[in-house]
C-alpha cells in the first residue's frame, strides 16, 4: 500500500524549525516535544523524524536505526515523565492514532504520551 505524506503537516513544520515547540528530548532520528493543547498534565508529543504518516507506514517502510531509536525515544520520555517524583502521578499511557477513524489530526505519525493523573480506563 502506498503511503502519501504530506509535507505541510504541522509537525513537518516543527521538525523543519519552521515553527517552534517545547521540546523535552531528541535523539538522531526521533523528536519529544510538549502537546499544544494537553488533555493531562503531562502530554507529550514523540515524532520520528523521518516522512511517516502512520504506525504501520513507520514499521513497513523506516530503517531498523530508525525503528530502535523511536521505540528507544518513547521508552526514555515514558520514564522520564511517567514516574511520580516527577509528574505528580504514577504511570503513564502510550496512545498513537491512525487515520479518520481514530480522528488522526495531524498526518505524521506522532505517539501520544499522557500522564501526571489517574488516567482511568482506556477510552473505548
Ligand atoms: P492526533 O489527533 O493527530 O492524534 O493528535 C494531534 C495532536 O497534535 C493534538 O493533541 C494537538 O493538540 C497537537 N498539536 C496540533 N498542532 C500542534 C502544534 O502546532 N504544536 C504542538 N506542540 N502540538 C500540536
Amino acid at each position: 500500500m502506498p503511503y502519501e505524506y504530506d509535507s505541510q503537516n504541522i509537525f513537518a513544520r516543527i521538525l523543519r524549525g519552521e515553527i517552534p515547540c517545547a521540546r523535552v528530548h531528541e535523539t538522531e532520528h526521533s523528536l519529544a516535544f510538549k502537546d499544544i493543547n494537553p488533555q493531562a498534565p503531562t502530554h507529550v508529543l514523540v515524532i520520528p523524524k523521518g516522512a511517516y504518516v502512520n504506525y504501520d507506514h513507520f514499521s513497513a517502510e523506516a530503517s531498523d536505526a530508525e525503528i530502535v531509536d523511536f521505540t528507544r525515544a518513547v521508552g526514555k520520555v515514558a520514564a522520564m515523565l511517567g514516574h511520580a517524583q516527577i509528574a505528580g502521578g504514577e504511570g503513564y499511557r502510550i496512545l498513537s492514532n491512525a487515520g479518520p477513524d481514530a480522528h488522526q489530526e495531524v498526518p505524521h505519525l506522532h505517539v501520544h504520551i499522557f500522564g501526571g493523573k489517574f488516567l482511568g480506563r482506556m477510552i473505548k
